[in-house]
């Protein structure tokens, strides 16, 4: 990589990835692209990076507006200082790309909005099992130290996709994005072969089911299963086996590997393209796969009761419909009554 202190080499346009709320998938999902990342190199400036390089805030803050060619956002917004950096690079940046599903969708830091900040911070350093916190110290904003004042940013009252805060340009699925996909976003922005300004980049067409290799019969099932709870058969769909595959309701580019590896989609690639709520679909999807067993025929209300015996099955409806979408979903979060 070239980019270095000071903002990088002046000659190529300027690549800088940044960090949100997130694990650092997304930039394992760069450094996996292997020999690639040497076309990235030729073709970019890799200016700034906090996992991979040392350029700092200051230096983007000393760039004139817009001098970043394209930013690739990853991580959902969780604290005041996210989305400091999403409005900073948003300026400085030609192309904003929400990149993997944490920004996308809010991906696994979003599950925190099924509870308040509060509940949050009392949580973690209050209640936490494996806490050693006698005194109840809790965090604060700011505190003075020998070498002066110290700030901490605060944290946002829910966790925020990257669109809600700022306008994006494209977006990249998947947690994290599959290699080929991010090398083939890339390769469209090198080239400048991009779609309609808004759209998905690195992400197929239609669901997960359509790359996926085994074969729907058109079965109903009578029972879910929890994937330690079944040895599925090969070759054939696992929704239709009883496990909870999201890939009905998933975007499809990534290549179907988990159903692949016996393992059902958990759908990070998100809903597909005009579905606005993924955990809803799924469960449109569940309640048109469902045996109604003795009740078949019965009327509305005995349907519902076999729906709702069914669905009582699933074992954590957030964690497992919206494990990837919550602050992006209709809800956005858990709703009081
Ligand atoms: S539901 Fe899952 S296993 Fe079945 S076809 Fe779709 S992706 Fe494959
Ligand atoms: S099969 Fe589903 S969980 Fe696996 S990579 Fe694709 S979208 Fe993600």
């Amino acid at each position: 990589m070239t980019g270095g202190r000071g903002g990088g080499k002046p000659g190529k346009p300027k690549l800088a990835m940044y960090w949100g709320a997130s694990c650092g998938g997304c930039e394992i999902a760069l450094v996996n692209l292997h020999e690639r990342i040497l076309d990235v190199d030729a073709a970019f400036d890799f200016m700034f990076c906090p996992c991979l390089l040392d350029t700092k805030k200051k230096d983007v803050e000393a760039l004139p507006d817009g001098a970043i060619a394209v930013t690739l956002f990853n991580g959902a917004l969780r604290s005041s200082e996210n989305e400091e950096m999403a409005r900073l690079l948003r300026r400085k940046s030609r192309l904003l790309i929400a990149t993997g599903s944490c920004a996308v969708e809010g991906c696994i830091p979003g599950l925190a909005n099924l509870r308040s900040r509060e509940e949050l911070i009392e949580g973690v350093y209050l209640d936490s099992p494996t806490l050693d916190n006698p005194q109840g110290t809790l965090p604060v904003g700011s505190s003075l130290t020998p070498l002066g004042a110290l700030e901490l940013p605060s944290l946002l009252p829910r966790v925020k996709t990257l669109r809600e805060v700022v306008p994006v340009d494209y977006l990249i699925p998947g947690c994290p994005p599959e290699s080929h996909q991010l090398w083939n976003a890339l390769e469209a922005v090198i080239l400048g072969e991009l779609p309609a300004p808004g759209s998905f980049l690195g992400a197929g067409e239609g669901t997960v089911c359509r790359d996926c290799a085994r074969t729907k019969e058109d079965k109903s099932i009578g029972r879910l299963y929890r994937n330690h709870e079944i040895e599925p058969v090969d070759g054939k769909c696992l929704l239709e086996q009883g496990m909870i595959c999201l890939g009905v309701a998933t975007r499809g580019g990534c290549g179907a590997p988990c159903p692949d590896a016996n393992m059902p989609c958990s759908g990070c690639y998100g809903p597909p393209e005009g579905v606005a709520d993924q955990g809803g679909a799924m469960i449109a999807a569940l309640g048109s796969i469902i045996d109604p067993g003795e009740h078949r025929g019965k009327g509305e209300k005995e349907l519902a009761l076999r729906l709702e015996e069914f669905l009582d099955q699933v074992p954590d409806y957030a964690g497992l419909l919206y494990k990837y979408t919550l602050p992006g979903s209709v809800l956005g979060g858990r709703v009081k009554r």
